[in-house]
């Protein structure tokens, strides 16, 4: 497969438009580990509403878990750079809206827990999510 395909290939399995999905690992019966980068880094200015594109500097959020392939477990690397405002110099770091805050787990996994939650309890959808209670107790 060519690179180009296979970035696209992953992309859409990650349904994620506006990201290039680069797979890091393909060891049978490990987790699929992705790094997830904004296809293109501008933001609008939440002080003076101005699209920027200037980036600051390079910053990681790490360990992200999503929701498995098959029986694989899935964790994202996904990078969040924060950006500098030429008009009014202020810096701040686009949203992405697949990730939750303060949680190490996607938006989607969260919603999926929840809908778990609903027939279970935190410490069993934990358990099935291989996350920690915490991150549930706070994201759902
Ligand atoms: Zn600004």
């Amino acid at each position: 497969m060519a690179n180009t395909t296979a970035l696209n290939f992953w992309t859409e399995l990650l349904d994620s438009p506006g990201f290039v999905v680069h797979h890091d690992n393909d060891v049978p019966n490990q987790r699929h580990c992705f790094t997830v980068t904004p296809r293109h880094a501008v933001g609008i200015c939440p002080h003076c509403g101005k699209p920027t594109e200037a980036v600051k500097q390079r910053r990681n959020r790490e360990r992200i878990v999503d929701l498995p392939i098959g029986s694989r477990a899935v964790e994202l690397t996904v990078r969040v750079d924060p950006v500098a405002c030429g008009a009014c110099a202020c810096c701040f770091t686009p949203p992405i809206g697949f990730l939750a805050d303060g949680a190490h787990a996607s938006e989607r996994l969260l919603r999926r827990a929840a809908e778990l939650i609903q027939h279970a309890d935190v410490a069993n959808a934990a358990r099935f999510f291989a996350l920690p209670e915490k991150n549930l107790e706070d994201g759902c």
